[in-house]
Formats: C-alpha cells, structure tokens, sequence
C-alpha cells in the first residue's frame, strides 16, 4: 500500500544476496523513530559457514562497566579496554543540558517544543551510536577468541542501589542495557564462528572477589580498593573482567554462595529493566516517546 520507498542506506547487499538466491525477504515493517521513518526488512539468509575462530584456545571475561564500556580480560590479564565512544559521550552531555533547558521552559511553549524535539533526535543518536559500537565490539570478540564469558543475566540490576541519584544512576541503567545487548549479540554470534559465550552465575561476584586470593569483601561503589586479605590493589573492572574469565573453568563447581542484604531482584526503578531483559532495540525510546507527543 505504500508502494516504492526510497531508502537512504544502501540495499545493494540484500540485492545481490536476493539475486544469488542466497536471502529472501520476509517482510518490511516501516516505524517511526524520533523524527526518523525506519523500513526494517525482514530476510532469510544462507550463511556460509565463517572462518574458525582466531584464538580458539583463549578465554576470555567480559566486563561491562559505568567507567569504560567494556573491559577484556583472560584469565590472569587484562587485554583490551573499550571506552565508551567520544561521540557518544559528547551528545550525553549535550543530553544532559537540554533536558534541563527543557525543564525550565514553558510547557507546550515553541521554545519548549524545540527543546523537545531536539532532545528527540539526540536520543535517537545516542542509540544508533551505541548499537553500532556494541556490535563491533560483540563480533570481535565472537570472531577472536574461543570462550567468551559475560556477567549473566540481571547481574547487573543486584548492583543497583536504591539512592543512586543523577547522573550516575543513568549511567548505571546504560551501562545495564549495554550488557543485556552484549549479552544477546554474543548469544547468536558466537555460534557463527564457532566460539562459546557462557553467561556467569547471577550470584557470582566478579567485581568484590579478589582475583589474587579470592577473598571476598564488600567494595560498595569503589573503583579502586585493596583486598583485606592479601593487600593487593584494584581497579574494579580490571579484577571483574579477570573473574569473569576464569567462571569458564569453575563451572558451576565453586559456585558462590548466595549473600544476603542486597539482592532483592523485584524492586528495582525502571530505569533500564525493559532493555535489560536483552530485548533486541534497546533504543532510548522512553524519553523521547515522551517528547515527541
Ligand atoms: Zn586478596
């Protein structure tokens, strides 16, 4: 009913593949995101079986933090560490200062709607920006090593604290979708190159284990700290990610025990709980749906 569209990416590759008789497509469903109308086309596609892995034998643990986007990790070093993109943070603060100026103006107002919309096509930025760099990062790794192991699922939400105010509780839930969204990419990619993800147990307390002597201790929200029991120092990703990698061999074996106090699951804001449960477009959509209205 809508007929021809014209689109502005490039669909010369489901072209060809449609040609080869390689994909087929299943349908179109055209949205609206922000000020944007997206056609996303549903296909079938043959994949050819990809290349094996680089470094099948390596192991690797993923962190995903507030401070950096994701820290890598084999089982006794740190190998990479992913800053959030420049981008990215530079619209986050512009983010930041509209949804202020927007406060402060009169509500309906063309100023206030200009803010809006604005704010709109921000948000719609941040998540492209942050899916793009999000599946570079999850191929990569699905591509390079043979074992690949993430916080598993809701992790993430014992972390969050009841309080967290600002800025900082923001960061959390994106921080929050981020992992969901690896967590899901490594899921369907890791199989295509024939690497594993394993997803830690949700008890498993990879960033206040000390990875020198295992001790475990209560680190609240530092960044650095020193272990209680054998005095060596650190940097909470770093210690995370090394943790994280070395779930691969404890297996359910050295399981955990489940600690008390701070692991209510149910009562957490909605901050990042819809993205969180990996749904596939974790777009930024609860505040713009607003302000576009
Ligand atoms: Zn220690």
């Amino acid at each position: 009913m809508l007929g021809t569209l014209r689109t502005h990416e490039n669909t010369r590759r489901i072209e060809r593949l449609i040609a080869m008789n390689r994909a087929k497509i299943l349908g179109v469903t055209v949205s609206r995101q922000g000020e944007r109308i997206i056609a996303a086309v549903r296909v079938a596609v043959a994949r050819p079986q990809q290349a094996g892995v680089a470094q099948s034998d390596s192991t690797v643990g993923i962190d995903v933090g507030v401070r950096r986007l994701a820290t890598v990790a084999t089982t006794s070093e740190v190998i990479g560490e992913l800053a959030n993109p420049r981008a990215l943070e530079h619209r986050l603060a512009e983010l930041r200062r509209l949804q202020c100026q927007r406060a402060r103006r009169t509500r309906g107002s063309r100023q206030y709607l200009e803010t809006a919309a604005t704010i709109t096509r921000l948000h719609a930025q941040v998540a492209h920006l942050r899916r793009h760099t999000i599946h570079v990062v999850t191929t990569t790794l699905a591509k390079t090593h043979g074992v690949v192991v993430v916080e598993g699922l809701d992790a993430a939400s014992l972390l969050q604290q009841k309080g967290l105010s600002g800025a900082r509780s923001r960061r959390r839930g994106l921080s929050d979708a981020a992992l969901g969204e690896i967590r899901r990419q490594l899921r369907y990619k890791c199989p295509w190159y024939g690497s594993r993800s394993i997803e830690a147990d949700r008890f498993f307390p990879s960033s206040k284990t000390c990875h020198t002597c295992g001790h475990v201790q209560d680190i609240g929200w530092s960044e650095h700290w020193t272990c209680e029991e054998c005095l060596s120092s650190h940097q909470r990703d770093d210690n995370a990610a090394i943790n994280l990698a070395r779930w691969a061999g404890l297996g359910s074996v050295g399981a955990p025990v489940k600690r008390g106090a701070e692991r209510q699951t149910e009562s957490h804001s909605a901050a990042g709980d819809d993205t969180r449960k990996g749904s596939p477009t974790p777009v930024g959509s609860n505040n713009s749906v607003r302000s576009a209205a």
